[in-house]
């Protein structure tokens, strides 16, 4: 379909992208989120990474052929989370290709504020692979889970997208990080970005049995839980004296039974975490920038096989982001 280029409005930049990443998120977006009603044609992806191409009014700390990347989170800046610096509790907090067009597509228009300089080592790829994922580790282990140097934090789940981000930033904040998996092969290469120690679930070992053992039966301090339905019960039977348990998703399902006498005998937390701040992901992307932590790709593919890469998503091998190039790499 042929559209004409947006136009940025007062405070907005319009971004040519050069990479766009596609999350589990867009998944959910394409069967449907209940009370989130999606405009057709809907445009998939929220990250994206690419160069400035033309400035809306009032724009002026950014200059036009700029290369960035883009964070997906957007927030009004007026509410009053957002006057806290808490941006990503903002009452309008919105996030791009989930709420609203998305970025796998020629031209986005962005606030100039979710802009950020693309790290020149960087491919477009890694750049577009990069700040979802982050962000949503970061705030979640550091901030909602207060993890702190030397406490046990296991990642449930090797695969995907946001596990290999998660690991890498609990083992940059001190953490001894265990992640657990059903793929022997994902398991194993989570662990070369930092676990301690990988365990492979099986239907007589559940994560929580082979958590309790790894801990010598003391639990662990922090547990980052994207699966909800699936493992939350079990990652709280997991969880140390005073642990919490932090849920960033719900892949496998939204409802969940829990056992309350778990939760105060052990005076555990469950916390909801969110993509970020403003603060935590300039905080993020300062370690990105400096190396300490790598965006992780599991595929690139060309623009006109976006709907093999959308499928991708979905394979059972996935392990990092799945980017879609656009358009020609000369222009
Ligand atoms: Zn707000």
């Amino acid at each position: 379909m042929d559209v004409p280029p947006p136009e940025p409005g007062p405070g907005e930049v319009r971004v040519r992208v050069r990479a766009a990443a596609f999350n589990r998120l867009d998944r959910f977006v394409v069967e449907g989120i209940p009370g989130i009603p999606i405009e057709l044609p809907h445009v998939l992806g929220s990250d994206a990474s690419g160069v400035v191409d033309r400035l809306g009014e009032g724009v002026t700390d950014i200059v036009p052929g700029a290369e960035v990347l883009v964070n997906p989170g957007l927030w009004d800046g007026t509410c009053e989370y957002c006057r806290k610096g808490q941006e990503s509790l903002c009452r309008d907090f919105r996030i791009l290709g989930e709420h609203t067009q998305g970025s796998a597509t020629e031209y986005i228009v962005v606030p100039a504020r979710n802009l950020h300089a693309k790290p020149p080592v960087w491919s477009w790829g890694q750049a577009a692979a990069a700040p979802l994922v982050f962000q949503t580790a970061w705030r979640a282990l550091r901030s909602v889970g207060e993890l702190r140097p030397g406490e046990t934090v296991a990642v449930i789940g090797a695969g995907g997208a946001l596990a290999p981000a998660a690991i890498q930033v609990a083992h940059r904040l001190g953490g001894r990080v265990v992640v657990v998996g059903r793929n022997p092969a994902k398991v194993e290469k989570a662990i070369r970005l930092g676990a301690e120690a990988g365990l492979v679930v099986t239907t007589e070992k559940p994560h929580d049995r082979l958590l309790w053992e790894w801990s010598d039966k003391r639990g662990i301090d922090v547990i980052f839980d994207s699966a909800g339905a699936e493992t939350v019960s079990r990652s709280l039977r997991a969880l140390a004296r005073g642990g919490r348990l932090v849920v960033v998703g719900a892949t496998q399902g939204p409802k969940v039974e829990i056992d309350l006498r778990t939760l105060f005998w052990r005076q555990g937390s469950l916390r909801g975490s969110t993509m970020a701040s403003r603060a935590e992901f300039d905080a993020v992307y300062a370690e990105l920038v400096r190396g300490h932590l790598l965006p992780i790709i599991d595929s690139e593919w060309e623009w006109d096989r976006g709907v093999e890469a959308f499928h991708r998503l979905g394979a059972p091998d996935v392990f990092g982001k799945v980017v879609l190039r656009t358009g020609d790499p000369g222009r």
